[in-house]
């Protein structure tokens, strides 16, 4: 399967992707954790993001869509995947579709995790990464409504929504039911 997880930061995209990717044996591929990587190893692309991550801050499409390109190029997500937080914005939607399009693939729908934007305020500030301090996760949240949110209209009925309030285990139930799985 091919998915694309969406929700606000802090929806617990992440959390559900590790149990997914093991249960539906595709890999997790998240935007934010290759960024991490890449901010921990010192590569250029870490140097060029970090400021970007640090301030809450989306991270210029061009350099976001080819490390997704060529993540994407891996053996392991030939037959499948779980993107995080890619896409982020139309535009980047548009690009992936015209990723997936070169190689005659397809998105096989887009799992919305819904959650309350208190819930997610105290998630972020539960897990204490280095971006998760209150003033980041405002400008997160802004572009989140601003840039991320208007992509569950452009995927109109790709969605597959999913009351993301819970326990992890029961959020994971439901979005296995959702898919079918
Ligand atoms: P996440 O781990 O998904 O919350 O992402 C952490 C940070 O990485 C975000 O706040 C952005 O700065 C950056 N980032 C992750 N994915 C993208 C993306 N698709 N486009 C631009 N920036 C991104």
């Amino acid at each position: 399967m091919r998915l694309v997880l969406l929700g606000p930061p802090g929806a617990g995209k992440g959390t559900q992707a590790a149990i997914l990717s093991e249960k539906l044996g595709i890999p997790h591929i998240s935007t934010g954790d290759l960024f991490r990587a890449n901010i921990g190893e010192g590569t250029p692309l870490g140097v060029e993001a970090k400021s970007y991550i640090d301030a809450g801050k989306l991270v210029p499409t061009d350099v976001t869509a080819r490390m997704v390109e060529s993540r994407l190029a891996e053996d392991d997500a030939k037959d499948g995947f779980l993107l995080d937080g890619f896409p982020r914005t139309v535009e980047q939607a548009d690009i992936l579709e015209e990723l997936l399009a070169k190689a005659g693939e397809k998105l096989d729908g887009v799992v919305n995790f819904q959650v309350s934007e208190d819930v997610v305020v105290e998630r972020m500030l539960a897990r204490g990464r280095a971006d998760d301090n209150e003033e980041t996760i405002r400008t997160r949240l802004g572009v989140y409504r601003d840039e991320t949110a208007p992509l569950i209209d452009h995927y109109g009925d790709q969605i597959i929504a999913i009351a993301a309030e819970g326990s992890v285990e029961d959020i994971n139930a439901r979005t296995m039911e959702a898919l079918g799985k």
